[in-house]
């Protein structure tokens, strides 16, 4: 059904199962439902999280995910539930989470300070582009993934990559159409039916979230 307010959509969070988050996907949940997100994505790195079905989402699409760290980078796997080995090619864990019947996704490409796949980008063919990542340093970082996805047609996505509760919404994905399953939204991001939208942290509120996380 074509809805005219958008639906938003947070594909990159962090919970407590990533080593530099304490946030807990239960408030994560709340939090996005108060933001009125339609959905979101749990991407912890290198881990998924098995309990996401016991946790209360009605009213939420809650996708799981994995933010895999590659022998050159971070690569998001959506629809993930099952550990993907690290410290592989790119090219291999793009194949591992497709052959799992997940969505792989680029995030922050060329945020070079948060372990974006850099120039291992231009390898690559129809994989979706995060565009829009609250937590890239620079917006620098955002229009060059958009621009480069732009030019070649590529699927795009934006998630906040929060790792604090209320960074959760700053930036996401935008769909027209309300989509009901998992796999409706990875389909409608193969189609190039989403796009980016949001903001992102400034430096001095980057420094701040460093100390609250690790102090
Ligand atoms: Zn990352
Ligand atoms: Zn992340």
């Amino acid at each position: 059904m074509v809805n005219m307010n958008p639906i938003l959509y947070d594909l990159h969070i962090h919970s407590h199962f990533s080593f530099d988050c304490k946030s807990d996907p239960k408030e994560i949940i709340k939090v996005a439902k108060k933001k009125n997100l339609a959905g979101i994505a749990i991407t912890d790195h290198n881990k998924v999280n098995f309990h996401l079905k016991e946790y209360d989402n009605k009213g939420l699409l809650v996708i799981p995910g994995i933010e895999v760290s590659t022998e050159k980078g971070h690569v998001i796997g959506l629809g993930i539930k099952e550990l993907i080995e690290r410290k592989m090619s790119v090219a291999e864990t793009i194949e591992k989470i497709l052959e799992l019947g997940g969505q792989p996704v680029i995030p922050h490409p060329f945020d070079f300070t948060r372990r974006g796949i850099g120039k291992e980008i231009y390898k690559l063919k129809k994989i979706p582009i995060e565009t829009q990542n609250a937590s890239c340093p620079l917006q620098l970082f955002n229009r060059k993934a958009k621009k480069w996805a732009e030019k070649n047609k590529l699927p795009q996505t934006g998630g906040s990559d929060s790792h604090r509760i209320q960074d959760i919404g700053m930036a996401f994905t935008i769909f027209k159409e309300e989509l009901e399953t998992i796999d409706d939204v990875l389909e409608a991001i193969r189609k190039r039916k989403s796009s980016s939208g949001g903001t992102h942290l400034s430096i001095p509120e980057k420094i701040i979230r460093a100390f609250q996380i690790h102090f």
